[in-house]
């Protein structure tokens, strides 16, 4: 068996510029695995940024177009376990020449060599004598080889050949990413929402996933509703601690003010020029928007209004909404900052 998941492929893996480098010397290794240049190949990156899915797709390639090549994938995990049990049955010599007979290895994680001598000396051996015999060596590790603490020989090997990074996606990238999972699994995520969930998710693109699961699943249980930003906010609340923040009337006022080039005291003052006015107003519309306040409370926040001024400006805004395009724009830019300046 060879382990692939058909999954994991080049097509459905978004190139950018902090993966350009491995991936396409992963599909250099993949387009022509007896004779690759860079031998080994190592990709390092932190977790959830795609090490298994280049290092899957390197396989997945190679069995389309060289059916006749013998490839495995193996986690360094699953290699110390075979090695362990084939030691209790006395099998390893069986285990080691099955091993040498593979065209191309494909060896994941391989900082789990760390602390284990024996793993780390059956290795070194099979990595001699696959590489003296052609055979594409591909490995991942969470770090850069340098920083791996085994045995010198065994890490002077493995830099005999390419290394290359992977870093997290730009916004851009992680959108891409994100939209082309969800066109996979058929589920339809309007662009301002793929846009709040990436520019919130930073660190890892296998939360990118697990949102979107979750975003389904939500779904299911709320019933034939789509998928809002309401929904994603909650989504998230459970993969990025800062959103649990909530938005207050003072973030809003701080972010009106700003965008109006004013300072936040005139929101509450009694100062009647048009500038202030609106932005009052907006500020006014964007807290009940955003916030449980009473119309009551929000008076009293902005200079003792009373609850019908209020009243006013929210109504005044949303008319402002529907026949200014300016004033739309501005709304829309406003809440976009509000919802970030939570992150
Ligand atoms: P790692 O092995 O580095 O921990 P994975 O390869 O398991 O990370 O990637 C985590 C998830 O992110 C996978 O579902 C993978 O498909 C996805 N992923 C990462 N980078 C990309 C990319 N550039 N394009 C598409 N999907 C990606
Ligand atoms: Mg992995």
């Amino acid at each position: 068996p060879s382990n692939l998941d058909p999954n994991y492929t080049f097509d459905n893996f978004i190139e950018g510029d902090c993966n350009s480098l491995a991936r396409n010397a992963a599909k250099a290794v993949a387009d022509n695995p007896s004779q690759t240049s860079f031998n080994p190949l190592v990709i390092h990156g932190n977790v959830g940024l795609g090490k298994t899915h280049l290092l899957q797709a390197i396989g997945n390639y190679i069995s389309k177009k060289f059916p006749e090549k013998a490839v495995l994938y193996v986690s360094t995990d699953t290699f110390t376990n075979q090695l362990v049990s084939s030691i209790g049955s006395n099998t390893t010599n069986d285990l080691v020449n099955w091993y040498q007979n593979v065209d191309v290895l494909l060896v994941d994680d391989i900082q789990q060599l760390v602390k284990r001598k024996k793993t780390q000396d059956v290795f070194f051996n099979l990595f001699n004598v696959l590489r003296q015999n052609n055979k594409a060596i591909v490995m991942t590790c969470d770090r850069p080889i340098i920083e791996l603490d085994i045995e010198d020989r065994l890490r002077s090997r493995f830099q005999w050949g390419l290394s290359a990074d992977l870093s997290m996606p730009a916004l851009e990238t992680r959108m891409a990413i994100l939209n082309s999972k969800a066109s996979t699994n058929s589920v339809e995520i309007p662009a301002e929402v793929v846009e709040f969930i990436c520019f919130h998710i930073q660190h890892n693109i296998r939360q990118l996933e697990g949102v979107l699961n979750n975003l389904v699943l939500h779904k299911g249980v709320m019933g034939n509703q789509g998928i809002d930003l309401k929904l994603a906010k909650e989504v998230l609340k459970n993969f990025v601690s800062e959103i649990n923040k909530e938005v207050t009337p003072d973030v809003i006022q701080r972010t009106v003010a700003d965008y109006y080039d004013l300072d936040v005291d005139k929101l509450s003052s009694s100062t009647r020029r048009r500038q202030v006015v609106l932005a009052r107003q907006i500020s006014m519309f964007l807290v009940k928007e955003y916030t449980d306040q009473s119309l009551k409370a929000i008076g009293r926040m902005f200079g003792n209004r009373d609850h019908s001024t209020v009243l006013y400006s929210i109504k005044t805004v949303k008319d402002l909404m529907e026949t200014n395009d300016e004033i739309k724009k501005a709304l829309a830019e406003l809440e976009r900052k509000i919802r970030i300046g939570q992150g």
